[in-house]
């Protein structure tokens, strides 16, 4: 992070910067070129149209006016020499400063011959000059020739000037660019670097570290994203926290009682055999409670990471509910109470894991069961196009309306005295809600104290065409 070509800043600086240099270097090089040529052409069409002139001037009249030509000459500031029939000069422009005739080549001077117009650029002096020349001929025989010579110093003067104003503004525009993308890169670094540094001190565990939210863009978006995470891991931590305090005390209370009845044995504080046998009762209920805490505790922190495997598969959950029904019925009949099943016939499916089905059916039988001093429990499956509902209706103790919100939470009792007293982990109904929520169902209840409790599973429906014609096929 030190090394500055690795900053983000720098980074979107150095991008931007490139891009500006790639627009503003080739514009002025390209406006500098086409105002030279345009310029030169210029130069070049003059000349070419002030020799087409003079061949004019010199067509017309039999005598060569070479009063008229040196005026002109002067006047238009170029040199101008006149050939005679054999290609010597035969006239030329009074003010040439040491320009001399010899400057055309015998190629030049052929091509004159030959009835070809000469225009090109020389050196002549230690100056630039275009020499348009433009043979006089007659019946195709070459009468003369008239030859102009302009000097390129005023055009050059001037494009030396275009160049200094252009590299005057190239170099202004760049220390503008340079300015803009420094303005630039810093604003738009400078959430990314915040958020990095918030990162940091979220990943050191300071979660009340919080991202301002400036704009409502991608980087707007990721800093609320990023703050949302804070919110997330807090309230997990602190839910684990919880999670682990919780633990601790459901597992304290069994092996105090472990502890102390063993204990009475060994120190033979009891009084009769009678008893003994009570207390070793006590510690068998107690270590078969510690099992299933534990038992419990690792498959809910299993489903919750989403770590269990489901063999899903299309299941009839009336036949699920007939096997959860057959294993609590010897339970239900030792308690005195009725275990009715309303179930009707054809299979219904649905998609989702037979064993953990029977065991969220077999954990709300269980309590339904334990939580029912008299009367009855009452198992309806009924569906709908799309869903089936199970309800598992009691008449027991029933749940106070205030309490109902949270008896899906973990280690979550009514009365927890009697709550234990019953032997339950306190993660059945946790364990019920996550096993719904895996199937892609819900879970809910309702209560009316002393009037009983009914707990309704809705779970979606499955059609496998194959099966759909074995279910109604009889
Ligand atoms: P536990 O192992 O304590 O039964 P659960 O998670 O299964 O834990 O249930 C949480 C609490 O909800 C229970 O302690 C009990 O107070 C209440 N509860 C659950 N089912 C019933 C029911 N059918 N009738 C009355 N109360 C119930």
């Amino acid at each position: 992070m030190n090394r500055p070509w690795k900053r983000i800043d720098v980074k979107i600086g150095f991008t931007i910067m490139s891009l500006f240099l790639i627009i503003i270097v080739p514009m002025s090089l390209i406006t500098e070129r086409i105002l030279t040529s345009y310029n030169v052409q210029q130069e070049h069409r003059k000349t070419n149209e002030l020799a087409i002139h003079l061949i004019t001037m010199m067509s017309a009249g039999d005598n060569i006016n070479l009063d008229a030509i040196s005026t002109m000459a002067e006047f238009t500031q170029v040199h101008v020499f006149v050939l005679d029939p054999e290609g010597k000069l035969a006239a030329k422009s009074k003010h040439h400063h040491g320009i001399g005739f010899t400057f055309l080549t015998a190629a030049n001077l052929e091509q004159l011959r030959q009835g070809h117009p000469l225009d090109t650029e020389m050196r002549l002096n230690k100056e630039n000059y275009i020499v348009a020349g433009l043979p006089m001929m007659i019946e195709d025989r070459f009468r003369g020739a008239v030859i102009v010579a302009s000097s390129l110093q005023t055009v050059e003067e001037f494009i030396a000037e275009v160049r200094q104003v252009l590299l005057l503004s190239t170099l202004g525009l760049i220390v503008i660019a340079i300015g803009f993308t420094y303005l630039l890169s810093r604003k738009m670094s400078k959430p990314l670097l915040q958020m990095a540094s918030a990162t940091r001190h979220i990943a050191a565990g300071k979660l009340n570290t919080r991202v301002p939210v400036h704009s409502d863009d991608e980087i707007g978006v990721l800093a609320r994203s990023i703050n949302e995470l804070a919110v997330e891991l807090k309230h997990y931590r602190d839910s684990r926290n919880e999670f682990i305090a919780n633990i601790s005390h459901e597992l304290k209370t069994p092996i105090t009682y472990l502890e102390g009845y063993a204990q009475v044995i060994e120190e033979e504080l009891y009084e009769s055999e009678e008893e003994k046998k009570r207390y070793l009762a006590i510690i068998g209920s107690e270590a078969r409670r510690l099992d299933r805490i534990i038992h419990d505790l690792f498959d809910l922190s299993k489903m919750e990471e989403g770590q269990i495997s489901m063999k899903l598969e299309h299941v009839d959950i009336r036949l699920i509910t007939a096997y959860a029904v057959e294993k609590v019925l010897r339970l239900a009949t030792e308690k005195g109470l009725n275990l009715e099943v309303e179930a009707g016939d054809p299979p219904l499916f649905v998609w989702g894991d037979p064993v953990r089905l029977e065991q969220l059916l077999l954990n709300l039988l269980d309590n339904a069961i334990r939580y029912t001093k008299q009367g009855s429990i009452h198992v309806s499956i009924l569906p709908s196009e799309a869903q089936v509902q199970i309800h598992i209706r009691d008449t027991g103790q029933g749940i106070p309306e205030a309490e109902l919100p949270y008896i899906f939470e973990r280690f979550y009792r009514v009365e927890k005295s009697r709550s234990r007293e019953h032997g339950g982990s306190g993660l059945g109904l946790a364990i019920a809600a996550k096993l719904t929520a895996l199937h892609g169902g819900t879970l809910r209840a309702e209560s009316l104290i002393e009037q009983g409790t009914t707990f309704i599973v809705m779970l979606p429906r499955s059609q496998p065409s194959d099966l759909v014609t074995i279910a109604t096929g009889h």
